[in-house]
C-alpha cells in the first residue's frame, strides 16, 4: 500500500532536484544579485536627491548672506567721507573691515557648498549609470534563466504526467495526507524508520508507538509531522 506513495514521492524528489538546479544556476544567482543591486541603487538615488536639495538650500542661504554683506559694503564705500568726523570715519573703516572679513568667510562657505553639490551630482550620475548597467545585466540573466527553464520544461511536464497517472493507484487518504504536508513545504513526507527513530527528525519512538507502527505500517511523527514507515 505504501509502495506507490513512496514511488510517487521519488518523482517529487526529481522535480525538486530540477528546481534546485535552476536555483543554483549562475544566471539565476546573477539575477537575484542584480535585483538587490537595482533596489539599493534606487534607494541611494533617493537619498542623494534629498542631500542635493538640502545642499542647494544651504548654498542659497550663504548666497543671500553674501549678497546682503556685499550691498552693505557697497553702500559704505559710496558714503561721502568729507563731512564725517574722525570717529565716524574710524567707525566706518572698522565696519568695512568687518564686512570684508565676513565676505571672505562667506565666500569660502559658498565654494565648499558648491563643491559639495558637485560631488552629489557626480555620485548621482554614477548611481544612475549603474542602474542602467544593472538593468541590462538583469535582462541578460533573465533571458538565460528563461532559456534554462525552457530546456527542462519537457522533463518537468513528463514527471508531472507520471505523477498524475500514479495518483490513481494511491489510497486517497494517504495522498491527501501527503499533499497536505507538501503544502507546508515538508519534504520528504514519508521517511523510513531508522533504529527505532524517525528518519526525518531522529526522534526515538517509545515502545507503544513502535507497536502501533508495526500494526499499522506507518505512523505520524509527533515531532516533525512526517510519516514514518518500516
Ligand atoms: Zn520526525
Amino acid at each position: 500500500m505504501l509502495k506507490n506513495i513512496i514511488e510517487y514521492q521519488k518523482l517529487d524528489a526529481k522535480l525538486l532536484s530540477l528546481k534546485r538546479d535552476l536555483e543554483k544556476d549562475a544566471s539565476k544567482q546573477t539575477l537575484n544579485k542584480v535585483v538587490v543591486l537595482v533596489k539599493d541603487s534606487q534607494n541611494k538615488l533617493l537619498e542623494l536627491e534629498e542631500k542635493a536639495k538640502s545642499a542647494i538650500k544651504d548654498y542659497e542661504k550663504y548666497k543671500a548672506e553674501y549678497d546682503k554683506a556685499f550691498n552693505q559694503l557697497n553702500d559704505l564705500i559710496k558714503k561721502d567721507v568729507e563731512g564725517m568726523t574722525e570717529s565716524q570715519l574710524n567707525e566706518s573703516i572698522e565696519k568695512a573691515n568687518q564686512l570684508v572679513s565676513l565676505l571672505g568667510s562667506l565666500e569660502r562657505g559658498l565654494s565648499s557648498q558648491a563643491e559639495n553639490v558637485s560631488t552629489i551630482v557626480k555620485n548621482f550620475e554614477t548611481c544612475r549609470n549603474n542602474i542602467v548597467l544593472y538593468k541590462q545585466k538583469y535582462k541578460e540573466s533573465k533571458l538565460a534563466c528563461e532559456k534554462l527553464e525552457e530546456s527542462i520544461r519537457p522533463k518537468v511536464e513528463e514527471i508531472k504526467k507520471q505523477k498524475l497517472e500514479m495518483e490513481k493507484s494511491i489510497d486517497p487518504t494517504l495522498l491527501n495526507k501527503y499533499k497536505h504536508l507538501r503544502q507546508d513545504k515538508i519534504f520528504p513526507v514519508f521517511v523510513p524508520l531508522n533504529n527505532n527513530s524517525c528518519g526525518g527528525c531522529s526522534m526515538e519512538l517509545p515502545a507503544a508507538l513502535m507497536n502501533k507502527l508495526k500494526a499499522e505500517g506507518y505512523l505520524e511523527c509527533e515531532q516533525c509531522r512526517r510519516y514514518i514507515y518500516i
